[in-house]
């Protein structure tokens, strides 16, 4: 059972934030989360503080320099639809289109992904492989830090209270031609479900040796969706042949830590294939020296 709690609709960021100070105050974005929680009596809010009439929350824009900026409102079916998203930063497009279904795309924003800070988060290894930043406001004013700093654990961030989280700074990322980026993932259904297990991937443009660079980030399968050092550390080392592809789901399954509390999968099924989808994924980036053959995963 839920309680009452009072609603405000701020105009001004600076109105936000000092009803966001207050004690009880929790931030609404789309609700996708927030209100499920509500109505399952997982948080009892006094006071509900709508961020939707803040434009400085709001729109995609090209950062000058090079880069993008996103703003927390966006929604994934803003994210999705974008052209420039869909051809410069393809796996973010990619992972928002494959969240819950039509009627919570439209409303679920980036900012409620992370902020909801859920190891499954779909936006979150993409947002790791870009080397995403995040940029909040609050009572001390504006402040950036980089993604890692601020998804702190499962359902922990970095926001102290009277912050919002603004919107998000992608970095370029590496040239065409051969360079591009995926997401992949498995659920435990065709229909609606999170992610068992999900991977981004971005590949940069081969040098002249066959080496190029390789960002790998996993989601569901840690305690927040990050990047893995050590197996984009044996992918960047050489070509991508056969031997070296199998280091590194060796690697992969070796530092990943899933919950054996898992009500998705159980932590065999994710170290199987997680670096199951990291092939597929190279493969499907072109980076591979080798065909894989297609595989069922269940
Ligand atoms: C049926 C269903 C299917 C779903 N499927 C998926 C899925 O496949 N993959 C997936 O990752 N998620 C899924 N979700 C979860 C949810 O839709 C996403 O996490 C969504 O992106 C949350 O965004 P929102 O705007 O709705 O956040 P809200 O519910 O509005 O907020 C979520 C949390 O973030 C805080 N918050 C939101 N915005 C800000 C901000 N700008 N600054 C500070 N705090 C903020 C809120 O206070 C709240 O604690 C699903 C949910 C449902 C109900």
């Amino acid at each position: 059972m839920y309680k009452p709690f009072d609603y405000l609709r701020p105009r001004t960021l600076g109105e936000a934030i000092a009803a966001l100070k207050q004690e009880g105050a929790v931030a609404l974005a789309g609700g996708t989360d927030l209100i499920v929680n509500i109505r399952g009596g997982k948080v009892f809010p006094e006071l509900v503080v709508d961020l939707k009439g803040l434009p400085e929350l709001k729109g995609i824009r090209k950062v000058q320099g090079g880069g993008l900026w996103v703003g927390a409102l966006t929604t994934m079916r803003e994210l999705t639809t974008n052209l420039f998203i869909q051809k410069q930063y393809q796996a973010l497009a990619e992972a928002a289109s494959v969240m819950g279904c039509y009627e919570i795309q439209v409303r679920a924003t980036i900012g409620g992904n992370i902020c909801n800070a859920s190891p499954g988060a779909e936006t979150g290894p993409v947002l790791a492989i870009f080397n995403t930043a995040v940029e909040k406001f609050g009572p001390g004013g504006r402040q950036i830090l980089p993604l890692e700093q601020f998804i702190l654990g499962p359902g922990r961030t970095a926001l102290a209270r009277g912050e919002i989280l603004t919107g998000f700074i992608l970095p370029p990322p590496p040239p065409p031609p051969g360079s591009g980026t995926t997401y992949l993932r498995r659920s435990r259904i065709k229909g609606m479900d999170l992610a068992s297990v999900g991977v981004a991937v971005l590949a940069g443009p081969p040098g002249p040796d066959g080496k190029r660079e390789i960002r790998v980030a996993a989601g569901a399968v840690l305690p927040t969706p990050a990047r893995v050092g050590p197996v984009e550390d044996i992918l960047s080392q050489g070509p991508l042949t056969p031997e070296r592809v199998r280091q590194a789901k060796e690697k992969f399954a070796e530092i990943i830590a899933p919950r054996a509390s898992s009500l998705r999968a159980t932590p065999e099924y994710k170290k199987k294939v997680i670096g199951e989808l990291m092939e597929m994924a190279l493969a499907k980036l072109s980076a591979l020296e080798y065909r894989i053959e297609e595989v069922a995963l269940i």
